[in-house]
């Protein structure tokens, strides 16, 4: 059986050293020496000057918003995972959907500003499949009209843009270290600002707002992580460089199989580099899609239709609405196999079955 995604795991020898240490010492959660030890790791590999390592992606971007004391209109992307809305709306702000270009599958900036009104706050923007949201012409925007700007790496991590970390951009950017990620700490997540004051709000919003023994600085919530997840995340970053490197032997080896496939690969941003975190077709019709996927699944191969649907159409607490390029791309898109473990094999045979079904079908 070949799933979409399989999490990485270290040799067990090198996460039983960490869990030795914590048995040792008898410290498993709150900001112990692990979680310290990742955070500062974790900035020497990013190239980062601060970073904060919390519960998960999720609490991360609700600690964005929380801190930023956003309110009102955020305008965002329908094209992500649910957790990009749902924090926007579980922080008592309105999402406004701003439709996507179809080449990147980001945020379109040429649509945001029609979607500004006196009620808008903010833009939170997912760079999707890790690759960079055009962040020039969004700043552009956010400067003009005073909104801060939210960025949703879950999926970019490592990835830079002009010769630094994609994180630095933004008045806050985060991170998911979920376990199904490129880089994973089992559940984690990363809130990465510049802004030392901003820092700070955030990191004493991670510890329910204490600022000392028995003293409350601000209104805080639980969003710290342990030690046991900081241990898998510190014997992952060994391996993250041979991750990487495996998972672009993998991309290149399905865009010469698949050069003929009838849809296209998203348009990396010119100023990056790719993670390789996903391996996303769009192929040219959803029934192309559907009987792609049929195929696949006969033999034992499951994909993902990462992201179906629209977010501006799934969600039960929000009225549908139709953007016509997100919905057109969600019924398109199909997330193939891409693990460290895959087989270059594998991959061929994956190609081979697309190829068979796109050219045996009539539509
Ligand atoms: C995974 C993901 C999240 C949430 O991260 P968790 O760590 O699972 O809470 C947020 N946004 C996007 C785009 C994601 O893919």
């Amino acid at each position: 059986m070949i799933q979409v995604t399989k999490p990485f795991l270290p040799p067990i020898e090198d996460y039983k050293e960490y869990i030795d240490k914590i048995w040792n010492r008898q410290w498993l959660t709150n900001m112990g020496p692990l979680s310290s030890d990742l955070e500062m790791r974790l900035k020497e590999f990013l190239k980062l000057d601060h970073l904060l390592f919390v519960t998960n992606g999720t609490i991360a971007l609700q600690l964005a918003i929380k801190a930023l004391e956003l309110k009102g209109d955020i305008i965002t992307t329908p094209f992500s995972f649910v957790a990009t809305t749902s924090s926007i709306v579980w922080e008592g702000c309105n999402p406004i959907f701003v439709d996507i270009d179809e080449r990147s599958l980001n945020i379109d900036p040429s649509k945001i500003e029609a979607a500004i009104t006196e009620n808008t706050s903010a833009i939170l923007a997912t760079h999707v499949y890790g690759n960079p949201c055009d962040i020039d012409a969004i700043q552009k925007i956010a400067d003009k009209y005073k909104l801060k700007v939210i960025y949703d790496g879950a999926h970019a991590f490592s990835v830079n843009y002009k010769g630094k970390s994609i994180f630095e951009y933004g008045d806050i950017s985060i991170c998911s270290l979920h376990a199904t990620k490129l880089y994973h700490s089992t559940e984690g997540g990363l809130v990465i600002t510049k802004d030392p004051t901003l820092l700070k709000k955030v990191a004493l919003m991670r510890n329910f707002g204490i600022s000392d023994f028995n003293k409350f600085g601000d209104l805080g919530i639980n969003g710290k992580n342990s030690e046991f997840h900081a241990a898998m995340g510190l014997a992952n970053l060994k391996y993250i460089n041979q991750i990487i490197e495996k998972r672009r032997e993998l991309t290149l080896q399905y865009n010469t199989s698949l050069k003929t496939v009838k849809g296209y690969t998203p348009k990396w941003n010119e100023f990056s580099n790719p993670n390789f975190a996903y391996y996303p077709v769009v192929f040219e019709t959803e029934q192309l899609l559907l009987n792609v996927m049929a195929e696949l699944e006969k033999n034992q191969i499951f994909t993902r239709r990462y992201f179906y649907p629209s977010l501006a159409k799934a969600l039960p607490y929000l009225a549908p609405q139709d953007l016509a390029q997100a919905d057109s791309i969600a019924k398109r898109v199909l997330c193939l196999p891409l693990y460290f473990d895959l087989t270059i094999e594998e991959i061929n045979f994956i190609s081979r079955i697309i190829l068979r079904t796109q050219n045996n079908t009539e539509w």
